[in-house]
């Protein structure tokens, strides 16, 4: 549930019904918004029966939470939260563009494609070094030597890095390297991979499971936030309809109701849901236009030569006309692209 405390509570109360929450057994959560201080109460809420949380002093009112999502809700929340990456913030204010190719497979082909991404306006440097493939004898990614030349590429770029870890045991060396720890599709509801994950300090993004529902998705998150890390992107990547036209069908109703129920940033990767290069741009506008924060678009010097979804690859100048189209989108709905001082 939700305490919501009386805009003069004394420093007092407020530690005072903290104190008395945790010996309950309950987890608290604090949010200090400019307007109200709210304290959440996480856990067995029939501890709190004989409680009069109502008539403590500092307390105005009690508010159960019926979502079974908690921390995540827009109602503990009430504000955009900001997840800030290096120096990009990704949330309310600027729209920023994660871009890169799918898989790290090169040093040449990564330096070069992370030089043109960051000249064209992205803020982000994507890179897989660990590979979800469907088939055991496609490439699988390089591995920390992948890491290594993300790593390079940021120093060259400063473009902060986002990597994908799909095993548990690779938390702490993908951490060491990654400035945002990315949650595979197939992995969104790998729930010891996201508790590992929610105890790391660095931000967590979070792909749509291709099966899941939002609620499933933001349950997921949710156990990224009940570890500590409350720093979550979430991307909507298509999900499979039956539908065979596009590799999976991009559920962009995803972001408006997304926006209604979290406080979460939400980003879309039109990449993985078109499958194919041509329909990237047109689902990038409309993204933006229905209220994305921000977008991860596959991009590969020679996506004919891509060692992984270089069919869904644009091309560095195809990716910089996109980019030109998406600052029209953002002009219009009120909104700016991030990146604006390269
Ligand atoms: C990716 O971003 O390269 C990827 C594998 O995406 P998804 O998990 O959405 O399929
Ligand atoms: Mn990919």
């Amino acid at each position: 549930m939700i305490i919501v405390l009386k805009p003069d509570h004394k420093e007092e109360d407020r530690r005072q019904l903290v104190e008395t929450l945790r010996a309950l057994g309950l987890a608290v959560h604090e949010s200090r918004g400019v307007q109200r201080t709210l304290v959440g109460a996480i856990g067995d809420e029939a501890v709190l029966r004989d409680l009069p949380l109502e008539s403590m002093p500092g307390v105005e009112r009690v508010i159960p939470i019926l979502k079974p999502y908690k921390l995540v809700s827009r109602e503990f929340h009430p504000a955009d939260s900001e997840v800030e990456v290096g120096g990009v913030a990704f949330g309310p204010g600027p729209v920023q563009i994660i871009a890169g190719p799918c898989s790290i497979e090169d040093r040449q082909l990564l330096l070069e494609t992370a030089h043109a991404i960051r000249e064209a306006g992205a803020t982000c440097l994507r890179g897989g070094a660990y590979k979800p493939r469907t088939s055991p004898y496609a490439f699988q990614g390089l591995g920390e030597k992948g890491l290594e030349l993300l790593a390079e590429a940021r120093e060259a770029t400063g473009l902060p890095v986002v990597t994908e870890l799909m095993d548990p045991r690779d938390t702490v060396l993908v951490a060491r390297y990654a400035d945002v720890v990315q949650i595979g599709a197939r992995n969104m509801q790998n729930f010891r991979l996201l508790k590992e994950v929610g105890n790391l300090t660095k931000p967590i993004l979070i792909k749509r499971g291709m099966s899941a529902t939002i609620t499933e998705w933001l349950m997921s998150a949710e156990y990224v936030a009940a570890q500590g890390n409350q720093r979550i992107l979430l991307c909507e990547r298509g999900i499979r309809t039956f539908e065979t036209a596009t590799r999976s069908t991009l559920d962009l109703s995803a972001v408006p109701v997304l926006k209604s129920q979290t406080h979460l940033p939400v980003l879309v990767d039109p990449s993985h849901a078109a499958g194919s290069w041509e329909l990237v741009e047109p689902l990038s506008r409309a993204a933006v236009a229905a209220g994305a924060d921000g977008l991860m678009i596959e991009v590969h010097a020679r996506p004919e030569a891509a060692l992984c979804d270089g069919n869904q690859s644009l091309k560095p100048e195809r990716f910089a006309r996109l980019v030109e189209a998406v600052a029209t989108v953002c002009g219009a709905v009120g909104r700016e692209l991030g990146g604006g001082d390269r």
